[in-house]
């Protein structure tokens, strides 16, 4: 049986690299899509880089016609919601019309060589933006509350509608997942960053916008098992990928400096209003009990264990 070959967006970030470093320990041959010039930090060497914009449809559609790829996961995006504030266009191109034409593309592939193509999209859990139910299902309504998220919801949708043409397409409502990786343009990084950087004697203040966001914070490698688990699932669907429980920004400050062994750490933390966002979803947390049940998945990293992994990774960096 030739080895199955995957196309991965996205893969210069944290999730890219864990997921290709997965598929190549499972033997698959795998492809990735990067922005030109991007180095990507910690792709391993069998990956095939491609450079290309996802959002260049005719090039893309080119390259995945020329390598007929088996698996398809979608993990491109403006990944930061506070920079789709300040560019919503290019979040509604990349993170919505790009992958709707990625799907196209995937569609046309399975057509043309009478195959199943799977379809991971990574969704997100800023669709639900201010949910009325918590934790969020994957029935709970979508009410984003950012261009990130409304992009997303797009896509999510979209993913939706092309799993009832026929393609074999999953959408991952992915919550928020840490890992040393995580560019300290997300809150976890940045904290335990500067963390490990005042546990050191190089900072003195942390500096944040809004300490009472409540986020389901989950261990990166764990998420990109489960886009695996489902581009292999007999039946695509969409699911929720969480830990199921949320803690506030201000908790995983504290655990922190905690963990780093900072005493008297309360004055040393400060907060900026031009950090804050125009609307900031307060509370997401997801249930995950379908991808428990019909992936066979479930979260392995605590909270605490999250934030300690972090910030031993940050007080190691040189
Ligand atoms: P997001 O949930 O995908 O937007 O991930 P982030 O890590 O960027 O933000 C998580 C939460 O932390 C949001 O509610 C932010 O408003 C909040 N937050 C508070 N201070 C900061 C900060 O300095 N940087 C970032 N990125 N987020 C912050």
């Amino acid at each position: 049986m030739p080895a199955t070959r995957a196309f991965v967006t996205g893969a210069s970030g944290q999730d890219g690299s864990y997921l290709a470093e997965r598929l190549i320990a499972d033997g698959v041959e795998v492809h990735a899509l990067t922005l030109s010039g991007e180095v990507p930090a910690f792709l391993p060497a069998d990956v095939v880089v491609h450079r290309g914009d996802l959002t260049d449809v005719a090039a893309t559609r080119a390259l995945l016609a020329d390598l007929a790829p088996d698996e398809v996961y979608n993990l491109a995006a403006l990944s930061s919601v506070a920079a789709s504030w300040e560019d919503p266009d290019r979040s509604a191109s990349v993170n919505g019309g790009a992958a709707v034409a990625l799907l196209e593309s995937a569609w046309q592939v399975s057509q043309a060589h009478d195959k199943q193509v799977a379809f991971i999209q990574c969704s997100s859990a800023e669709i639900f933006g201010e949910p009325a139910q918590s934790p969020q299902s994957e029935d709970t309504p979508l009410r984003p509350v950012n261009p990130y998220g409304a992009a997303k919801a797009y896509a999510h949708l979209m993913t939706g509608v092309y799993r009832s043409r026929g393609l074999h397409a999953s959408s991952m409502v992915l919550y928020n997942h840490e890992s040393p990786r995580r560019s300290p343009r997300f809150v976890t990084r940045k904290i335990t960053s500067t963390v490990a950087a005042i546990a050191r004697g190089r900072a003195d203040s942390l500096v944040l916008g809004n300490l009472d966001a409540r986020r389901d914070f989950g261990w990166a490698p764990d998420y990109v098992d489960a886009m695996v688990r489902a581009a292999r699932h007999a039946q695509a669907d969409d699911y929720v990928v969480a830990t199921g429980k949320s803690h506030s920004v201000r908790e995983f400050v504290a655990a922190a400096f905690q963990h780093a062994g900072v005493r008297d750490w309360e004055p040393m933390v400060h907060t900026d209003p031009s950090l804050l966002r125009p609307t900031d979803p307060t509370d997401l947390t997801g249930d995950f009990s379908r991808a428990r049940t019909v992936l066979g998945w479930k979260p392995s990293v605590s909270f605490h264990e999250i934030v300690a992994r972090m910030v031993d990774a940050d007080l190691v960096e040189p």
